[in-house]
């Protein structure tokens, strides 16, 4: 039975005012299981508005203390509903269970964490060269958020935007990914209206891109817009955002380096490599994507990586045993496939995958083989351009210096993997590459208190750890004269 859905606009479940619908298809079996409004501009405009007057006579003027009280309530009501969550989101993009239940799972804290910080967002008293004046800034929330979220982690991307927005006093729009819009949806009616959260705080508009993404993008009395997807997209994003002088941050896409030295631990760095491009079937903005590997452990590495790729367990993503499901729609499958092609006539050699799987009971859902290139240069397409599947490009190098260029020579800069047990080198690496993330001798780790995002083509903005409250709040400087005095009015100061 398919599953229909309203949004909510205003504390109030609604339709698309203009009546239209859309659907959403489970990846596993192909089956359509849930339908939503098709939201456009008016329904934007409606959210927008709620979300302001909501900012305006509310939210911003709560108490720090009574805005911590109520993200710590969505914290522990998350907590009750976090293994449902997880398996609504399992089923709209076929990522595995053992992966969104513990993504769901940890939202807890990421809410626990920014409730701890709205009472600690506060200006500065500045000592000046002004002799009779006194100076502090104020921080302030920014005001109306609008934010856009991709379909790979829906809940928690949308949280790295949430909670921090919350605990500055933002208000917020979201405009889910048209393929996963359904754990939005739920996270409002389990969570959030288990609460004590103002109406008009937190709206939902659901549809596609192009209609109500770009509204929300291009909408005049949106303060800030807190951007995660594909660079292209964000780059649609950041034109929109210009015409109103709109705040943004951009979350964007990745071609990220594994680097393995010849001293690592090379059973460590597969599992670590495996972590990067095989977990979530490669469908993360921080895939380890290319792995740079030095020549002289290139052969028995890439051996171990094959071996341990070859065993991995495909299927359903709902059964806790499974390691890797399909791909979260047609589209991205036929992406990876064009991929894959390009790849092979680009020169390169398959190692291991390459292709769909045969086996009968994988055939009607988007699932790809597990996929290691090698004999690649860092100049052909698949070493540039982000594929966003389980396809792992490897690339040989012979001295650190290379490592380092290759690793730079990108347009993108989210993360990097350095494995090695040499100290001076790692932190000489952690330095000289140019990406938001370095991990030594482990990869994918994240946290609520650590900043997280991009260089270059990666996006710009930090989400997670204090830096995100920058993000959410704008400085005021105020100056108060202490003298009965003016000064010259003809000079500056
Ligand atoms: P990907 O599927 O690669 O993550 P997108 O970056 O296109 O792709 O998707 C991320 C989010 O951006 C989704 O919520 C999507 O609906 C939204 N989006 C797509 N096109 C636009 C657009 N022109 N303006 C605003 N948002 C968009």
């Amino acid at each position: 039975m398919v599953q229909k859905y309203r949004m909510y606009i205003a504390g109030e479940w609604v339709d698309a005012d203009s009546g239209e619908t859309f659907t959403s298809t489970n990846p596993y079996n192909g089956e359509v299981w849930a339908e939503f409004p098709a939201g456009d501009k008016t329904d934007i405009d409606r959210a927008v508005s709620a979300a302001r007057t909501a900012f305006e006579n509310v939210w911003s003027t709560t108490l720090p203390g009574e805005r911590a009280r109520i993200m710590r309530q969505i914290a522990a009501a998350i907590g009750k509903h976090a293994e449902y969550l997880a398996q609504i989101e399992t089923q709209d993009n076929g990522k595995l269970i053992r992966e969104m239940s513990a993504q769901t799972k940890y939202m807890v804290d990421y809410y626990h964490y920014f409730a701890g910080a709205a009472d600690k967002i506060h200006g500065e008293v500045i000592p000046t060269d002004k002799a009779t004046m006194f100076n502090y800034t104020l921080r302030e929330p920014v005001g109306v958020v609008g934010a856009i979220v991709p379909w790979n982690s829906p809940l928690l991307l949308l949280s790295w935007k949430l909670a921090p927005a919350l605990a500055a006093g933002c208000t917020m729009v979201v405009k889910p990914a048209e393929q996963t819009s359904a754990s939005t949806l739920e996270f409002v009616r389990l969570v959030l209206e288990a609460t004590d959260l103002p109406p008009g705080v937190f709206n939902v508009v659901t549809g596609f891109g192009p209609s109500a993404g770009a509204a929300l993008a291009q909408h005049p009395d949106v303060n800030k817009l807190a951007f995660t997807g594909s660079s292209q997209t964000g780059k649609i994003v950041a034109h929109a955002a210009a015409e109103n002088h709109t705040r943004l941050s951009l979350e964007l896409g990745g071609k990220s380096p594994n680097i393995v030295f010849e001293d690592a631990n090379l059973d460590n760095a597969v599992n670590g490599i495996m972590k990067g491009i095989f977990a979530a079937t490669g469908q993360t903005c921080m895939a380890g994507s290319r792995l740079l590997v030095h020549e002289s452990v290139k052969e028995e590495l890439l051996d171990k990586l094959a071996r341990r790729a070859g065993q991995i367990k495909m299927g359903d993503p709902q059964s806790m045993e499974t390691e890797m499901g399909p791909v979260a729609f047609k589209e991205q499958l036929d992406k990876i496939k064009y991929y894959c092609q390009k790849g092979v006539e680009e020169g390169a050699t398959v190692v291991t995958g390459g292709k769909a799987p045969t086996r009968d009971d994988l055939t009607s859902g988007y699932f790809f083989e597990p996929t290691i290139f090698s004999d690649l240069t860092n100049q052909m397409q698949i070493a540039r351009e982000e594929i966003f599947g389980p396809v792992l490009c490897a690339i040989p190098f012979s001295t650190e210096e290379e490592a380092i260029r290759i690793a730079n020579d990108t347009p993108y800069g989210l993360g990097a993997g350095i494995w090695t047990y040499n100290i001076q080198r790692a932190h000489r690496l952690a330095k000289a590459i140019k990406a938001g993330t370095v991990w030594v001798n482990n990869y994918r780790v994240v946290s609520y208190a650590s900043p997280f995002g991009g260089f270059k083509a990666s996006g710009y903005g930090r989400e997670n750890g204090l830096e995100a409250i920058r993000d959410y709040t704008q400085v005021k400087s105020v100056w108060i004269e202490l003298a009965d005095r003016v000064g010259d009015p003809f000079t500056l100061g």
